[in-house]
Formats: C-alpha cells, sequence, structure tokens
C-alpha cells in the first residue's frame, strides 16, 4: 500500500520556514484578494486569509457577487491595487463568474504582483524556466512530488488537463525536470486513449475535476500519483482519482482533501514575499 503524501505537514513546515523570512522584514508584505461569493471561492479565500495572518502577512480581501459583477467593478479593483504601494501581491479567484474574462484580467495585473504567476510576462517566463512567481497550484504539486525523493530525470510523466492555471504550467515545471511529459485532456479522453497514457505514468499528475475520472486499475504500480480535483460527491469532498483503489498500486499518493490544498494556501504566500521583494520590499 503506498505512502499517503500529506499536505497539511508538508504545508506545515513551508509555513515554519517561511515564517523566520517574513519575521527578518522591517515591513509587512501585503497581499489583496478579489473572491466571489460562490462556497468554493470563500472557502479558499477564508484558507488564505487564515494562513496570511498566521505568517503575519498583511490581507485585504473584497468578496464580489458573481451574479451582479461587471467587468469594470473587477477592473478597477486591480487597478487600484496596482497602483497602492502597501499592496505587494494580487490574487483574483479562478474561476471567475461567467461575464469577466480571465485572460483580459490576467493582464491587467502588475506582473510584479501577479502572486497566481498569470500574467503573460510571468508565463512567458515560465516557458523559459525564468519563472520567479508561478501557479501556485502548479508549484504545490511539485513540492509533493519533490517531498517524496524521488528523482524526475527521465521518468515517464502523464498530466490530465490542460488548463491555463494547472495542467499547462505543471506540465511546464515536469519538463524544466527532465521528466518525459505526455499532456493528456479531453479529446485524448474521446479519443479512447487516456487510459493507455495513464497506465504507463510513473509520476501521474490529475486536473480535471470529475469524481472517478482514473480507476484505481489504471495505475501503474509503484508510481507517484497527485490528484489535483476538487469534486463534491453526496456532500464529501474527493479528488480525481480513486483513492482507496489507486493507493493500494502507487508508491505516493496525494489525498483530496489534505494533499494539494494546502500547499497551494502556503505558494500563495510564498509568492507574496517574493512579490515583496521584487517590489524592493525589506
Ligand atoms: P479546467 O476546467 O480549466 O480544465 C479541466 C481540464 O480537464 C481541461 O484540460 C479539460 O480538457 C480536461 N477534461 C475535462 N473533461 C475531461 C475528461 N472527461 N477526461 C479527460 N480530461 C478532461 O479546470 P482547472 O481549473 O484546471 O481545475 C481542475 C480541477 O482542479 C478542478 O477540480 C479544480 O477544482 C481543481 N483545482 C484544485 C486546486 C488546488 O489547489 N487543489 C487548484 C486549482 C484547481
Amino acid at each position: 500500500m503506498g505512502t499517503v503524501l500529506d499536505g497539511k505537514a508538508i504545508a506545515a513546515a513551508l509555513e515554519e520556514r517561511m515564517r523566520s523570512r517574513v519575521e527578518a522584514f522591517r515591513r509587512r508584505p501585503q497581499l489583496a484578494i478579489l473572491s466571489f461569493n460562490t462556497p468554493a471561492s470563500r472557502l479558499f479565500e477564508l484558507m488564505q486569509v487564515e494562513r496570511a495572518r498566521a505568517l503575519g502577512i498583511q490581507c485585504r480581501n473584497e468578496v464580489l457577487d458573481s451574479a451582479r459583477v461587471t467587468p469594470e467593478d473587477v477592473e478597477r479593483r486591480i487597478q487600484a491595487w496596482n497602483a497602492d504601494p502597501a499592496v505587494h501581491g494580487i490574487f483574483v479567484h479562478q474561476p471567475m463568474p461567467p461575464q469577466i474574462d480571465p485572460q483580459r484580467i490576467s493582464t491587467m495585473i502588475d506582473p510584479q504582483k501577479d502572486v497566481e504567476g498569470i500574467h503573460p510576462q510571468n508565463s512567458a517566463r515560465r516557458f523559459f524556466a525564468k519563472a520567479r512567481i508561478g501557479s501556485c497550484t502548479a508549484l504545490a504539486v511539485m513540492e509533493l512530488i519533490d517531498s517524496t525523493g524521488v528523482p524526475l530525470e527521465g521518468k515517464e510523466a502523464v498530466v490530465v488537463g490542460h488548463s491555463e492555471i494547472v495542467g499547462r504550467p505543471v506540465s511546464m515545471l515536469l519538463l524544466d525536470r527532465l521528466a518525459t511529459t505526455t499532456v493528456c485532456h479531453v479529446a485524448t479522453n474521446r479519443a479512447g486513449r487516456l487510459e493507455a497514457h495513464v497506465r504507463r505514468a510513473e509520476v501521474l499528475v490529475v486536473a480535471v475535476g470529475r469524481p472517478r475520472l482514473i480507476p484505481g486499475a489504471w495505475i501503474r504500480p509503484e508510481s507517484i500519483v497527485i490528484d489535483v480535483g476538487i469534486n463534491v460527491v453526496d456532500g464529501k469532498v474527493v479528488g480525481d482519482v480513486e483513492f482507496e483503489t489507486a493507493r493500494d498500486r502507487a508508491a505516493y499518493i496525494s489525498p483530496v482533501p489534505g494533499g494539494v490544498g494546502p500547499v497551494t494556501v502556503m505558494m500563495v504566500m510564498l509568492n507574496t514575499i517574493e512579490a515583496f521583494r521584487l517590489q524592493g520590499g525589506a
């Protein structure tokens, strides 16, 4: 039976390391969060605010009504935070309501304050393996993989999901580490080829948002399985991988909840500290 990767313990260790860095600063970094009034957004925001305060990072948050918010409302907030020297990091929750274009929003955030790494300038730096601020979820996935101590060079890595905020940045980070990386998505599945790709993955990262998409029987024995998916089934939060059966085959597996989620929150904090330093903060 595989080892369950404890995201909460990894997050706590990261927090401990960051605390001394924040304490050494003369000024406090400040994170500004724009969230929407959906249960998932409010829950994530709550975790962000809680961890920021625990670390001594100042936090201001604004919650917008998903049904009523206009693109101008979001843009006005971002422009105000871009112009405010007291704000070092800006995080806009995703998914955004349908009337808001996330690509347009990503270009509006000052790239030095973009703690989710979504501004095209930060995406381009990631492409050239020079990012100082990266996608929080992708960095969390790498942190969980690295916690196993297994070297990635030459490994068969398969990422299921090709979104701009998770699948694509994860695949870039895996490539940077010289894993042989395959990216699967909805069309891979439609073509009936998902199982074959998953079966040969020595490192499998799944970020889709479909419960039980990956049956445990598909997991390659002794592999590393990182489940990014968040789904609510019968009032319970579950991932995209059939956990119990997958655990029997994998060497390491991340649970949902308690895997990628808590580490992602810490990556927001790490990026806020990095953004603070990029802006000359000390
Ligand atoms: P998205 O909807 O933007 O992208 C989904 C991806 O899955 C796409 O690449 C799509 O092609 C693929 N896909 C859809 N249906 C598929 C199918 N039947 N078979 C194979 N591939 C399929 O989603 P996202 O924003 O990348 O989020 C993915 C999941 O990760 C969601 O459950 C989300 O809640 C979760 N998430 C978790 C964290 C975290 O920190 N734990 C952070 C971000 C997102």
